[in-house]
C-alpha cells in the first residue's frame, strides 16, 4: 500500500482564501478589522519563525498583527502588565503569548490572565472547560487543523479506534476530547472515535498503536512511530515538529510508514499549516465574524 499524502499545504491555502474572504465581508459589513497581538520574550530562534510566520499569514488574509517584543528578563509582573494592556485595548481581538516562555515567568500565571474571550490559543482554562463540555469558543488551533484535514479529506471517524500519543495540554488532551465528543463543531464526520491517550508510561505502546483506525502522534521525538506500529491501512496524522541535523523531521518515519499507511500528513507541509490557520478564523470569530466557505 502506498498512502494518500494529506497535503496541509492545500487545505491550509483553501481554508485562507475561505478566512480571507471572511474577513473582507465582516469589514464591510461594518465590523472591525480583526486584530491580533503577539507577544514574544527573548529570542528563541524557533518561537521568533513561529510569529513570523503568523504575521505573513495575518497579512495575506487581512487581518491586522502587531509583534510586541519583551526583554529575556522580563518579569511575570511585568509581563502580567503588558497583558493587562493588551486585554483592554479595543483593537486587539486575539492575544497570542508565544511559548515556551523563559524560565523565571510563571507561563500559567500569563496564560490565566489572558482575557478569555480574546484568547484565540484557547489555552485559558475557561474555554478549556468550555471545550470539554462540548461547547467550545475557540477550537485550540492544532486540533482543530487536524479535524479539519480529516473533514476535507473525507475521513470519517465514527466509530474508530483513535490512538493519540502525547497528553500535553495544547495537543493531546484536546485531541482526545474532540475525537470522542457526540457533535463536532466542524464536521459530523470528526467525532464519536473510541479513543485511546498515550503518554510515556504507557506499557506496551505498539500494541496498542496497532489497534488504530487513527493514529495521531504528538510526542517531540524524531521518527518515534515505525512501521510495526502501524495497523496497515491506518491514517496517521503527524504533528511532530523535530529538529535535525537533515531538517525538520516529524513524530512518524514517514517513508516506511508511507508503505503501511493509507493515508498521512507529511512533515513540513501537514499539521504545522493549520494550526496558524486555525489561529487567523479564531481571530476572525473573536472580532465577531464568522468562517464560510
Ligand atoms: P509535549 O508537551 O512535549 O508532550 C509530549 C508528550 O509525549 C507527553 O505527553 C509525553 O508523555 C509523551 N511521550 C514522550 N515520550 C514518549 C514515549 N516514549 N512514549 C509515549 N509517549 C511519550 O508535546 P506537545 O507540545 O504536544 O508537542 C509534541 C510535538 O508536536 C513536538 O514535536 C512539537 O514541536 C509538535 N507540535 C507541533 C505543532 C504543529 O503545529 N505541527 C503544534 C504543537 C506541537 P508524558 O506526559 O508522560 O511526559
Amino acid at each position: 500500500m502506498v498512502a494518500r499524502i494529506l497535503d496541509g499545504k492545500v487545505i491550509a491555502q483553501e481554508i485562507q482564501a475561505e478566512i480571507s474572504r471572511s474577513v473582507a465581508a465582516h469589514v464591510a459589513a461594518g465590523g472591525p478589522t480583526p486584530g491580533l497581538a503577539a507577544v514574544l520574550v527573548g529570542e528563541d530562534p524557533a518561537s521568533e519563525v513561529y510569529v513570523r510566520n503568523k504575521q505573513r499569514a495575518c497579512k495575506r488574509v487581512g487581518i491586522a498583527s502587531s509583534l510586541h517584543r519583551l526583554p529575556q528578563l522580563t518579569s511575570t509582573d511585568e509581563l502580567l502588565d503588558f497583558v493587562g494592556k493588551l486585554n483592554e485595548d479595543s483593537t486587539i481581538h486575539g492575544i497570542l503569548v508565544q511559548l515556551p516562555l523563559p524560565q523565571q515567568v510563571d507561563a500559567a500565571r500569563i496564560l490565566d490572565a489572558i482575557d478569555p474571550a480574546k484568547d484565540v490559543d484557547g489555552f485559558h482554562p475557561y474555554n478549556v472547560g468550555l471545550l470539554s463540555q462540548g461547547r467550545a469558543r475557540f477550537l485550540p488551533c492544532t486540533p482543530h487543523g487536524i479535524l479539519q484535514i480529516l473533514a476535507r479529506c473525507q475521513i470519517d471517524i465514527t466509530g474508530k479506534h483513535a490512538v493519540i500519543l502525547g497528553r500535553s495540554d495544547i495537543v493531546g488532551k484536546p485531541m482526545a476530547t474532540l475525537l470522542s465528543q457526540k457533535d463536532s463543531p466542524v464536521s459530523p464526520q470528526c467525532c464519536n472515535a473510541t479513543v485511546t491517550l498515550c503518554h510515556s508510561r504507557t506499557a506496551d505502546l505498539p500494541s496498542i498503536t496497532r489497534q488504530a483506525d487513527l493514529l495521531v502522534a504528538a510526542v517531540g521525538r524524531a521518527k518515534f512511530v515505525t512501521a510495526e506500529m502501524i495497523r496497515p491501512g491506518a491514517v496517521v496524522i503527524d504533528v511532530g515538529i523535530n529538529r535535525t541535523d537533515n531538517g525538520i523531521v516529524g513524530d512518524v518515519d514517514f517513508a516506511a510508514v508511507s508503505a503501511v499507511a493509507s493515508a498521512i500528513t507529511p512533515v513540513p507541509g501537514g499539521v504545522g499549516r493549520l494550526t496558524v490557520t486555525m489561529l487567523l478564523a479564531n481571530t476572525l470569530v473573536s472580532a465577531g465574524g464568522k468562517l464560510t466557505s
